[in-house]
């Protein structure tokens, strides 16, 4: 099974049909059907780790000042409570902790909606322990390999640039250091350079402007984490709007 970053954006996207929600649909469309889905989300942030452990995740609203059509979208996936007491056994590098009650937030079913409509794969969100630094996250996307060879499809959703205070509504066009940024992240994906993506800080002063908070990058690290050697790499949805890259990855 393929692993795939999503750049999500706005939460409207859920109920758009635009270039991106295209991008998403023809991504669900070339891989093979998952058994399940897990995803690390930029909207699920905890101290310590935890995976969600539901069988009737709920739909979870976590944004406000939108339109109500918004607000009134349900996306009923059921979760998956018996995969998630294997990644909670399975997983050595950190404790991964069961949350009984937790939902999915807007990262995951923004483009969920999208992807698969009948809402009849089951999904499960593993948090985001986002104190931790880069290397903790790639260690522990890591040990979620096993599970792409089990049909489980292993998701990031964040975006790799995303400075909402620089954003600009108006801008037809994207800030300059925000589409060197993006390009800069997409070169080291592909030459596979994880150190210099776990230690993004180092890419220079327009990465770090462009993940002013770690949150929306960090879920790049898990899916970057499960390519293996010679694994092919392919974006699309590769435009910066604003301060705002939507670019996705696809590993395999
Ligand atoms: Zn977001």
């Amino acid at each position: 099974m393929p692993a795939l970053f999503i750049g999500h954006g706005s939460p409207m996207n859920a109920l758009e049909d635009n270039a991106f929600t295209r991008g998403w649909q023809d991504a669900a469309r070339r891989m093979p059907r998952p058994r399940a889905i897990v995803c690390v989300s930029a909207h699920w942030e905890t101290r310590g780790v935890y995976v969600g452990g539901t069988a009737t995740p709920e739909t979870i609203h976590d944004f406000y000042g939108f339109p109500k059509a918004l607000f009134d979208v349900r996306y009923p996936a059921p979760g998956n409570p018996a995969l998630a007491q294997q990644i909670a056994q399975t997983v050595k590098g950190a404790k991964v902790h069961i949350d009984p009650g937790r939902g999915i937030d807007h990262g995951v079913w923004s483009v969920l909606r999208i992807m698969y409509p009948q809402a009849d794969v089951p999904v499960l969100q593993l948090s985001l322990d986002s104190a931790r630094p880069g290397d903790f996250h790639h260690a522990l996307g890591r040990e979620l390999a096993p599970l792409r060879d089990d049909g489980v499809l292993i998701m990031g959703s964040g975006n790799i640039v995303h400075n909402l205070r620089l954003f600009d509504f108006h801008a037809s066009a994207p800030a300059d250091w925000a589409a060197r940024a993006d390009a800069t992240l997409r070169a080291r994906i592909e030459s596979g350079d994880h150190a210099s993506l776990i230690d993004w800080a180092g890419l220079g002063p327009e990465v770090v402007l462009g993940v002013p908070t770690p949150e929306h990058y960090l879920p790049l690290l898990y899916v970057m984490a499960l390519r293996s050697d010679g694994e092919p790499i392919n974006f699309f949805n590769a435009r910066v709007l604003s301060a705002l890259s939507m670019t996705c990855v696809q590993i395999g």
